[in-house]
C-alpha cells in the first residue's frame, strides 16, 4: 500500500477551480492571445485604475524592504473612509485570506460552520482545511435561505458565512432582512459577511454593514480590492469588526500578508471614486446588454447584483461543459459551475461592451440549431 500523507480531511478537499488564464487557452486552442475574451473571474474589465498604477511605480523603488506589517497607511485610509478605529481592521492577501483566517481564528477542528448551497467555494475550502464540519443549507431561488441557516446553527457552530451579493449566483439579500438575521444569530457565533461586490450595488440597494459591525460584536464584514477596485492580481482585502474578533485575526495572519505594492495601490484606488463610479456604470450597462441577449435567446438567468450573471445554457447535465468548450474554441472564456452543483449553467463576468458583444455572438453561434 502506498503511504498516504496528511489528515483525511485535507485529502477530502476538492481543489479550487480557477478561471482559465488567457495564455493557457491560447496555447490549448491555437488562438491569438490578443483576441481572447476572458469573462471568467469577475475581474474589473477596465483593469487596474491609473491612480493605482502610479502608486505602484512609486512603491516599486522600495521593494528591497519588507512591507509594513501593520499596514499603517492603508488602515488609516480605511479607518477614515469607514469611520472606525484602525484597530477594527484586518488586512488580507485578498479577502480569500480574510475568510481563511476567520475560519481558523474562530473554529476548532470538529466544530461546525454554516453556509448556503451555491455560495462561494472558499467557504467549503476554509471549513475543510481546518477539519471543520460543514452544515450546508439548501438554497432558495439560488440564494441564501436565512431562516434555514438560522435553524441549522448547532451547539458546536462557531461561524456562519453569508455572501451578499453571492458568487456564483449574484443573488442579493436586502439590508433589513440581513440585519434581522444577524440580530438573531447567537452571540457566540461569528457571522462573516462577505461583501466582495458591494461597490456594484445600485444606490437603492445599499445598506450600512459597518454600522452593524458597531452594533454586533460577532459580525465581521469582509471586503476586497479585487473586483470593483480592479486590483485582483495584487491580492488585497480587508475585514472590519470589533477588537475581540480583530485581535484573533491579527494573531493568526502572516505578519507580511499584504505586500508593499498592494498596500500602495489599495490606498490610491480607495481614493479614486471616479474609477468606482465608471466601473459601476459600465457594469450596469453591460448587465442590461447580457440579460437582454439572454431574454432574446430564451435563456433562463438568475437576476444578479454583482458583476457577473449565471445563465442556464441547456437542460442536460453536460450543457455547461459542452457550451463552455464551444465558447473556448471561439476564444471566449467564461466559468462552468458544475463544481458548484450547477452543471447546466455558466457564470459570465460582465465585460467591456466589445467583450460582451463577442460573448453573445459566440453563444448565439453555439446554441444555433445545427
Ligand atoms: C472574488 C470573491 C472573493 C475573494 O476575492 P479576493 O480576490 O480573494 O479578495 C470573496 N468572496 C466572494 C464572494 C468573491 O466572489
Amino acid at each position: 500500500m502506498t503511504t498516504q500523507f496528511g489528515p483525511t480531511y485535507v485529502r477530502a478537499i476538492a481543489p479550487y477551480i480557477a478561471g482559465k488564464p488567457i495564455s493557457e487557452v491560447a496555447r490549448q486552442f491555437g488562438l491569438d492571445e490578443a483576441r481572447i475574451v476572458k469573462l471568467a473571474s469577475n475581474e474589473n474589465p477596465l483593469g487596474m485604475p491609473e491612480s493605482a498604477q502610479r502608486a505602484i511605480a512609486q512603491a516599486a523603488s522600495d521593494l528591497g524592504r519588507y512591507p509594513d506589517s501593520n499596514g499603517f497607511e492603508l488602515k488609516a485610509a480605511l479607518a477614515a473612509r469607514y469611520d472606525v478605529p484602525p484597530e477594527w481592521i484586518t488586512l488580507g492577501n485578498g479577502s480569500n485570506d480574510i475568510l481563511e483566517i476567520a475560519a481558523h481564528a474562530f473554529v476548532e477542528k470538529g466544530q461546525s460552520i454554516v453556509y448556503s448551497q451555491y455560495s462561494f467555494a472558499v467557504y467549503a475550502l476554509a471549513t475543510q482545511g481546518l477539519g471543520g464540519r460543514a452544515i450546508v443549507t439548501p438554497a432558495v431561488k439560488h440564494g441564501h435561505d436565512l431562516d434555514a441557516m438560522l435553524a441549522a446553527i448547532a451547539d458546536d457552530t462557531r461561524l456562519v458565512f453569508v455572501a451578499n451579493p453571492n458568487n456564483p449566483t449574484g443573488t442579493f439579500i436586502d439590508g433589513a432582512t440581513l440585519e434581522a438575521f444577524i440580530a438573531k444569530v447567537p452571540r457566540d457565533v461569528v457571522v462573516v459577511l462577505d461583501e466582495a461586490y458591494t461597490e456594484y450595488l445600485a444606490a437603492d440597494k445599499r445598506y450600512d454593514s459597518i454600522a452593524w459591525a458597531r452594533r454586533y460584536p460577532n459580525l465581521l464584514v469582509s471586503r476586497t480590492f479585487s473586483k470593483a477596485y480592479g486590483l485582483a492580481g495584487l491580492r488585497v482585502g480587508f475585514a472590519i469588526a470589533q477588537p475581540a474578533l480583530t485581535d484573533l485575526m491579527n494573531r493568526l495572519r502572516q505578519p507580511f500578508n499584504v505586500n508593499s505594492l498592494a498596500q500602495a495601490a489599495a490606498i490610491a484606488a480607495l481614493g479614486d471614486s471616479a474609477f468606482l463610479e465608471k466601473s459601476a456604470a459600465l457594469n450596469a450597462e453591460g448587465y442590461r446588454v447580457l440579460t437582454g441577449a439572454f431574454d432574446r435567446l430564451g435563456l433562463e438567468y438568475v437576476p444578479s447584483d454583482g458583476n457577473f450573471v449565471l445563465v442556464r445554457v441547456g437542460s442536460d447535465d453536460d450543457a455547461g461543459n459542452r457550451v463552455n468548450l464551444e465558447l473556448l474554441k471561439q476564444g471566449v472564456i467564461v466559468r462552468p459551475v458544475g463544481n458548484y452543483g450547477l452543471p447546466q449553467w455558466l457564470r459570465v463576468t460582465i465585460g467591456l461592451p466589445e467583450e460582451n458583444a463577442a460573448f453573445v455572438a459566440a453563444l448565439e453561434r453555439t446554441l444555433a440549431p445545427a
